[in-house]
């Protein structure tokens, strides 16, 4: 049977068809050979309401991989375990560097300027090592429970891609070893890193899994308290300070959303106390944002009103 789009959802597909209509512009990230390969033209976004309702447009039912947007779940994993113990291992401040910059860590003595840097990242790694038996299965079924989708995989491809070129977060992990800022073994929390970075999921997924951000920790299709009230704040306030890499600053002016981007071309963006937005193809712009994620989300952003400022 036909079902009637909702006005949100006739509002995705205009502005998804915008999108489509702008000029080519951005490549694909190619660091990886697994990355490069993906059909850069794909276009998607979803929009999850807190009334457990996901809206869609193009190909938000695609799974892509999530890359640097896995920091989140690895964030919100660590601080439920470590507490504020967490925030001596990793600052809370943007960095204004690039997102595997190294030179920073050495002057700040191993310590990350914050979890959505590569070394902060690697950091929230190493504490989830440490603090589980088995970190990446716990990781899988926190992600596949808070998505409600228990298909959510791990890209083999990806991971095994990730691992043969990682000698630069090698580098940042060997760096914070250095100083005392690594428990684990070096090759455990990297392992866990790539791991995490090399998650498949869709916009759809994407959306639903982070409602509680927007929902002041309660996740909003099944009722559960995920994190506290506390923590969303915080996350929230990560997210619009160092989510969108070189770019946050420019985001939050232009956009006003908590939001985390990945080099697969995904953008999640939170819009406290009404949904999640997620917008995913894979060309990226200067700073390793999606070009036409960044154009979907502000233009929705726009129509609807829904900056936090
Ligand atoms: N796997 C990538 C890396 O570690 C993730 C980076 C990203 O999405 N910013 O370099």
């Amino acid at each position: 049977t036909f079902k009637r789009p909702t006005n949100q959802e006739l509002l995705l597909q205009e502005i998804l068809q915008e999108a489509l209509d702008l000029p080519l512009s951005g490549e694909s990230a190619n660091y990886i050979p697994a990355l490069a390969s993906i059909n850069p033209n794909q276009c998607g976004i979803a929009l999850a309401n807190l009334d457990g309702e996901v809206h869609v447009a193009g190909d938000a039912d695609v799974p892509f991989s999530i890359q640097s947007v896995s920091k989140i779940f690895g964030l919100v994993m660590a601080m439920l375990r470590m507490g504020d113990d967490l925030w001596r291992r990793v600052r809370m401040e943007p960095s204004g560097h690039a997102f595997n910059s190294i030179v920073q860590l050495e002057w700040e003595h191993g310590i990350p300027r914050n979890p959505f840097i590569n070394a902060g990242a690697i950091v929230v790694a190493d504490t989830l090592v440490s603090h589980y038996s088995a970190s990446k299965s716990a990781l899988m079924s926190f992600v596949r429970g808070l998505a409600d989708n228990q298909d959510i995989h791990v890209n083999q491809d990806i991971f095994q891609s990730e691992k043969m070129h990682g000698s630069r977060n090698a580098a940042l992990a060997y760096l914070m070893k250095s100083f005392a800022n690594i428990d684990a073994d070096v090759n455990d929390a990297l392992d866990h890193y790539f791991y995490q970075c090399s998650i498949d999921m869709s916009c759809r997924d994407v959306a639903r899994s982070l409602g509680f951000l927007a929902n002041r920790g309660v996740q909003p299709h099944s009722g559960d308290q995920i994190c506290s009230r506390r923590d969303a704040h915080r996350l929230n306030a990560i997210l619009q300070t160092s989510g969108m890499y070189d770019q946050s600053g420019e985001f939050a002016f232009e956009v006003g959303l908590p939001a985390k981007s990945g080099v697969g071309g995904g953008i999640v963006a939170v819009v406290p106390n009404y949904g999640v937005i997620c917008a995913w193809s894979p060309r990226l712009n200067q700073y390793g944002n999606s070009c036409l994620g960044m154009y979907m989300i502000t233009r929705l952003a726009k129509k609807l009103g829904l900056s936090v400022y």
